[in-house]
């Protein structure tokens, strides 16, 4: 296909009381996710309102906000255009935003120097990110917004952790066999289930909140001695070990040899029982540890449930298989694919918030796209710029291997 072409000089946002004449409005391209299985979408009716408001033209791939819940008339009532072929879309676009890391035919649908904004996932697209590197195609990951005070508003990996945490809940609660409140009926008493959360990050504490929601009696564990007090706050017991293993940057570090035999056995008292376990342990850049085993599995009810949030990076159950749920020793696991897909409507709402955020950083005061990207978020953030992959962890991937 033809490669689209970018007006030279390009200026957006129309100073507050100017006069002048109206300049070219900077394009922001919202393509349709593609990805199978992916409902959300980068944008949503709110925020375009607020961006076209601001000088910005939105232009919105056909059908792209439906599978969330956003046609395409609330778009165009929003202020937006809509775009019936990826060629409209993007002819003159400056600003690509995105849920899921662009495919190689994507980048090659891209014109030289335009801004893709999205989930980059760079250690499973190597290849798309060499090619928008030989594309001069500038790529900033969400991934990778540093979780200072001052980005918080940008944190898509919070937003969509959040959007994890609450369906995982849910869905731990729709294939329990069991109630999870406490019921005094006629017909008898009911105690309540026990939930254990292991991992009490952004998607463990909202695990914990939705689950204590339904009535459950709720457990969690984290290596992170500090987020006892965020479970406790939450009304769940916290599960304490002799250990403190937090890392750089508020992230867990990897335990020693002895501090995990302590944790497995800890969790797997825990574990046995528990009615549902919801495992959300991760640790930056490597395999999920892993908190329960086969033999612990065998040790569970017949009837619990167990739904593993870091299958994609490993499993914290031994028996997790990714995208696929399974049955052992009558334990249901589940090792859920993208679960904020689930809630489309309300991801998509806090992911489109998430990039308006992020937009006031690449424009001056006069609305222009600034040409030097200095602030502290977007120098973290930029994956790849001129030519160039300038993060490095992801530069030597590509140094190491393939592309
Ligand atoms: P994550 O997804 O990397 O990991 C999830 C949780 O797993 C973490 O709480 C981690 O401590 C825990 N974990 C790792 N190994 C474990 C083990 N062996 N056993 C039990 N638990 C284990 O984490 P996250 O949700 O992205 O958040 C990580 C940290 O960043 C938290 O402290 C969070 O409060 C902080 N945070 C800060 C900001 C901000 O300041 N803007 C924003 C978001 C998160």
């Amino acid at each position: 296909m033809s490669t689209p072409v970018i007006a030279q000089e390009v200026k957006g946002i129309i100073p507050a009381g100017s006069k002048g004449p109206k300049v070219m409005p900077i394009v922001i391209a919202v393509p349709k996710e593609l990805a199978p299985g992916e409902q959300r979408v980068a944008t949503v009716p709110e925020v375009v309102q607020k961006l076209t408001k601001s000088g910005y033209e939105v232009r919105i791939e056909h059908d792209a906000g439906t599978s969330a819940y956003y046609p395409d008339d609330l778009f165009t009532a929003a202020g937006a255009i809509i775009a019936s072929s990826r060629t409209d879309l993007l002819n003159g676009a400056r600003i690509v935003l995105r849920v899921q890391p662009p495919t190689v035919a994507e980048v090659d649908q891209l014109a030289e120097g335009t801004i893709v904004i999205g989930f980059m996932n760079a250690t499973t697209n190597l290849e798309a990110i060499a090619r928008m590197r030989d594309r001069n195609v500038t790529a900033f990951a969400l991934e990778l917004v540093p979780r200072i005070t001052r980005a918080q508003s940008m944190d898509a990996l919070s937003s969509q952790a959040t959007a994890a945490g609450y369906t995982a809940a849910i869905l731990g609660a729709d294939n329990c066999p069991k109630f999870l409140p406490m019921l005094t009926t006629a017909a008898g008493t009911i105690r309540p289930a026990t939930v254990l959360i292991l991992g009490a990050g952004v998607a463990g504490l909202m695990a914990i909140a939705t689950a204590k929601r339904l009535g459950a009696i709720v457990e969690a564990y984290d290596v992170r001695r500090a987020a006892g007090e965020q479970v406790r706050s939450l009304g769940a017991k916290f599960l304490e070990l002799e250990i403190n293993a937090e890392g750089q940057g508020g992230y867990a570090r990897e335990l020693t040899p002895e501090e995990k035999a302590q944790e497995q056995q800890m969790v797997s008292t825990a574990v046995a029982r528990a009615d549902i376990v919801i495992t959300t342990a991760a640790i930056p850049g490597r395999r999920a540890p892993l908190l329960v085993t086969k033999e612990t599995v065998a040790m569970m009810r017949p009837g619990a449930v167990i739904v593993d949030l870091a299958a994609e990076s490993g499993g914290n159950c031994e028996l997790t298989r990714y995208g696929k749920t399974v049955r052992e020793h009558g334990v249901t696991i589940i090792g859920p694919q993208n679960l904020p897909a689930r809630v489309p409507f309300h991801s998509s709402q806090m992911y489109a918030k998430n990039l308006q955020s992020f937009l006031v950083l690449l424009v001056d005061k006069d609305g222009a796209l600034i040409k030097e990207f200095t602030d502290e978020i977007l120098v973290a953030s930029l994956l790849v710029h001129a030519g160039e992959v300038r993060h490095g962890p992801t530069r030597d991937l590509l140094i190491g291997g393939k592309p």
